[in-house]
């Protein structure tokens, strides 16, 4: 460890009283011991019924094994395909960066799946909600009084032009994985948004370093896609951890760096996206907004954009008003270096089935959790069309409320007690060794916007070692051994 921790509390003015609360969740994590933030839960033997799971990663499982703790002789199943389904996809862009290795953050689904939950290894296909009932990859067909959608998300590579042979990929599954590695990895394109890229990310990002080195000019490109996506501060992460490996090999001179978005702003809450900008500007970061990735040529090294904006038009008949169209234009940027983000969209056996939505991510109360048109069927993580969220700071508040409001459910009770209120928390890597935490919620006085939700008493803007020191090594064993086994 690089500094004992009484220097990182005197450096980050972190209260002791902080300080212990923090250590209290790693420390869940790291001793499997009993200190947790879960209230001490009380199994409830009113709730009867089978509950089936669909999705097994961090949610699914965490979920399983609160419920476990919750209910009496609890009778729950999870669906999921994948054998590494838990691996610690928050550490993909520590790996992306050298800091990690890639067995650091790999795991067996096994070894996390709580005592007693039944695991069928298929996907599920085919949604009944009408009759409680799917059907699974493997030809079996599941009937169940409680349905859980914890499902996550695929990265949609190929709506990209130039990359439609990648086709879906779930973060985490070996096969998408060698199918995405025969474009991505090479030829100075790549993504931290598969395990797999994550390693091969870090071997595009020395190659271009070593560029720069030898006294090359060079170009990085980090484009953010049109769609939702997991973890929003990824691109800025990247963007950061690639200058800080610039400037350690004294290389940074040689390399024009441009950050270029969809989006009209670089964060969804001011004071951060303010924070960002003055970031992105101290390390001379060029930011671009409102053009949509449409096209990367692989051999040419060139991603084409659309540039879109808001115009008035011609005058309508009446020559009282214009209109206001919406204007394109194809904007090329040759790149040496680029870090994708693809677009993102819920699962199509889900998003296409009665339990989706027009736009596909799974429609729930965003407080209850409860499915909109299904009372038996709740859903959470990245899955679920609530306002921010897709993290899994979001997620560790969420299966808690799911968890409380379904055992309520089953016990007829009239009202679901427990609310999430947004919270979102993206620990924001500013430099190898320095963390801006930014963590948000709703604004209580109009859920479309975001405020400020600062853990602790300290200006939240401000990038410390301390929050380093929570991302690369308390966030993970509080993950992995905490959220996951329903205790954290
Ligand atoms: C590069 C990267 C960096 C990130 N950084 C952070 C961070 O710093 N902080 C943070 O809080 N979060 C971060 N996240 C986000 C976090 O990892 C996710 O929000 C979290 O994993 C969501 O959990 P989930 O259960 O919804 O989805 P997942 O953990 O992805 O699990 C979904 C599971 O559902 C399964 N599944 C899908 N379809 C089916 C089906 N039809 N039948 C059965 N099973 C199915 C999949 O196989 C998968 O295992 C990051 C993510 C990435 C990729």
């Amino acid at each position: 460890m690089k500094k004992d921790i009484e220097a990182i509390l005197n450096e980050s003015k972190i209260s002791r009283r902080d300080a212990m609360k923090v250590f209290g969740l790693g420390g869940a994590g790291l001793m499997m011991a009993s200190s947790t933030e879960v209230e001490a839960v009380v199994s409830s033997n009113k709730a009867k019924g089978k509950i089936v799971i669909v999705g097994g990663g961090l949610t699914g499982v965490s979920t399983a094994a609160l419920l476990m703790k919750s209910i009496v002789n609890a009778d729950v199943t999870i669906i999921e395909p994948n054998p590494k389904s838990v691996s610690y996809q928050p550490g993909q862009t520590l790996v992306a960066s050298g800091v990690w290795q890639p067995e650091d953050i790999s795991y067996n689904t096994a070894d996390f799946m709580p005592d007693g939950v039944k695991w069928i290894h298929e996907k599920a296909i085919e949604f009944n909600p009408s009759a409680n009932m799917l059907k699974t990859s493997g030809g079996q067909t599941i009937k169940y009084d409680y349905l859980i959608v914890a499902a996550g998300l695929v990265l949609d590579f190929g709506a990209i032009r130039g990359l439609e042979a990648i086709g879906d990929v779930y973060s985490l599954d070996a096969n998408d994985a060698t199918r995405a590695k025969k474009i991505l990895g090479k030829n100075g394109l790549c993504s931290v948004y598969f395990s797999e890229g994550a390693k091969d990310t870090w071997g595009q990002m020395q190659e271009f370093v070593a560029a720069a080195k030898s006294g090359k000019k060079v170009k990085a490109l980090f484009p953010e896609p049109h769609t939702p996506f997991k973890c929003g501060g990824v691109q800025k992460k990247m963007v950061n951890l690639t200058n800080a490996r610039l400037v350690e090999a004294g290389a940074r001179a040689n390399a024009e760096m441009a950050f270029v978005t969809n989006s009209k702003k670089l964060f969804g809450v001011p004071v951060y996206a303010e924070a960002i900008k003055g970031q992105m500007k101290d390390r001379n970061v060029s930011t671009t907004f409102e053009h949509k990735l449409v096209a990367i040529d692989v051999a040419n090294k060139i991603a084409t954009f659309e540039k879109h904006w808001e115009e008035k038009g011609i005058l309508g008949p009446l020559l009282v008003e214009s209109e206001i169209v919406e204007k394109i234009e194809v904007v090329k940027m040759p790149y040496d270096f680029c870090h994708l983000i693809p677009p993102q969209k819920a699962p199509k056996e889900i998003a296409m089935s009665p339990l989706g939505s027009e736009k596909g991510w799974v429609p729930v109360n965003k407080e209850t959790l409860q499915h909109i048109k299904f009372p038996n069927v709740f859903a959470l993580g990245d899955i679920v069309a609530v306002p921010l969220g897709k993290t899994g700071g979001s997620a560790r508040k969420q299966y808690k409320v799911l968890v409380e409001n379904l055992v309520a459910y089953m016990e007829r009770k009239e009202e679901l007690p427990s609310k999430y209120d947004g919270y979102t928390v993206c620990p924001l890597i500013t430099n190898i060794g320095e963390v801006m935490l930014a963590e948000f919620k709703w604004d209580p006085k109009d859920d479309e916007k975001a405020v400020v939700a600062p853990s602790f008493p300290q200006d939240p803007t401000k990038p410390t070692w301390f929050y380093w020191f929570l991302k690369a090594y308390l966030l993970k064993p509080m993950t992995m051994y905490g959220m996951l086994s329903g205790r954290a």
